[in-house]
């Protein structure tokens, strides 16, 4: 069966090739810590799956969701986005639930772009972006993200033609995977050049409540005029530990949310309406979790920075997110993971899979048990 001429225009996948050594290590009877996935150990609150039984012996919640989320998930968000995140977001029509941030995304592109269109992507960069422009039959601009400025986009570098063809920039902060998170600047920038050049400006937070409370993360709704051009992604994977529940939204602008809206429509029928209940109670309720958590990624943090930087490693310090980007002294990034795996049975990703500004880097996720991580540490000491 041959496929689709948009599927076969996606780039290949890079870490087959890693995964095909991980499978084998494991068959052979190795004990692989796995450093390489962006799922979290830890589980959900028990109050929220507690949340979830209950939500699941109300009547009629096993109905078909509606498509927009039910208005006790959209009101849970509005007051969740003023109260964490400095952002007002009308519950009606500026609000859409989503079966995932990863979903929206690609419906979003969908829903926004038309053939040959223009759309500007960060290197290093979280995959769907590029993805979804692909099958939407769209170019991609990639800009990087450097040290040099702070993994800030360097807005001045990308050429002015580009920003004139522009329908869409993509923002992804707190970043994945090098977890930095925005300056006021970067997203004030982004709105002016949106403006200028008649762009949607999008930014992916789905790691954006991954902090602790204190040093919350900027939400480019939280800066004035955001509304006018933009959209952010949220999700609730990682913030409750519940990537296989699939429950996120987007939210600002309300003629773009209500185009990824029509989009949806047509593809998904909306997320488990028993999910939404349970996800707007935890929302209001489960505060201390969300501390708690953060806790435990900086404990992990702290100790694997510390072990790459005896190994050479520069590692980019970031209180957001339960991603360690470390820039290798020398080499390709795919060997560094190879060789980790294949000496030290520990899984990496390398930079490259996110983009070519990712070689050189590494990728460490902070999901697998602090126990483990101990253990990861310890075998790369030894290596
Ligand atoms: N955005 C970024 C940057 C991610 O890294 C991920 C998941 O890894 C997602 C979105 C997907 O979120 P969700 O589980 O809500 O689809």
């Amino acid at each position: 069966m041959k496929p689709a001429k948009r599927l076969q225009n996606l780039p290949p996948y890079l870490f087959a090739e890693l995964d095909r050594a991980k499978k084998k290590l494991r068959d052979e009877g190795a004990d692989i810590i796995d450093l390489s996935i962006g799922d979290p150990d830890m589980e959900p609150p028990a109050q929220l799956k507690q949340y979830l039984a209950d939500a699941l012996n109300t009547p009629e919640i096993h109905r078909y969701p509606s498509y927009a989320g039910c208005p006790e998930f959209r009101k849970a968000v509005s007051d969740w986005m003023s109260k964490r995140h400095d952002a007002n977001v009308d519950p009606d029509g500026e609000v859409l639930g989503l079966i995932g941030a990863k979903e929206g995304i690609v419906h979003f592109v969908m829903a926004t772009i038309n053939e040959g269109d223009m759309v500007v992507t960060p290197s290093p960069g979280y995959p769907p972006y590029i993805h979804a422009t692909i099958l939407a039959g769209g170019k991609t601009h990639e800009f990087p993200l450097t040290p040099d400025t702070d993994f800030q986009p360097d807005f001045d570098a990308v050429p002015a033609d580009v920003w004139k063809k522009a329908k869409i920039l993509f923002l992804n902060y707190p970043n994945n995977p090098t977890s930095a998170t925005a300056t006021r600047e970067t997203f004030e920038k982004a709105i002016e050049l949106a403006r200028k050049y008649d762009f949607i400006v999008v930014n992916d937070a789905a790691y954006i409540d991954v902090a602790s409370p204190d040093d919350l993360p900027l939400s480019i709704l939280a800066v004035p005029g955001a509304k006018d051009v933009a959209i952010e992604f949220h999700s609730l994977s990682k913030t409750f530990n519940i990537c296989g529940w699939r429950i996120g939204w987007c939210a600002g602008n309300k003629d773009i949310v209500g185009l990824v809206g029509r989009f949806k429509e047509s593809v998904d029928s909306g997320a488990f309406t028993a999910i939404q209940h349970a996800c707007a109670k935890g929302m209001a309720t489960l505060e201390d979790h969300i501390v708690g958590m953060q806790g435990i990624y900086m404990t992990r943090r702290e100790a694997i920075t510390k072990q790459l930087s005896l190994m050479g490693l520069q590692v980019l310090r970031s209180n957001a997110g339960f991603y360690v980007w470390a820039k290798l002294p020398s080499g390709k990034s795919t060997d560094f993971c190879t060789n980790l795996l294949e000496k030290a049975h520990v899984a990496a990703t390398p930079g490259l899979g996110f983009g070519k500004h990712g070689e050189g880097y590494v990728r460490f996720s902070l999901t697998a048990s602090t126990e483990r991580i101990g253990e990861a540490i310890e075998r790369m000491a030894k290596l």
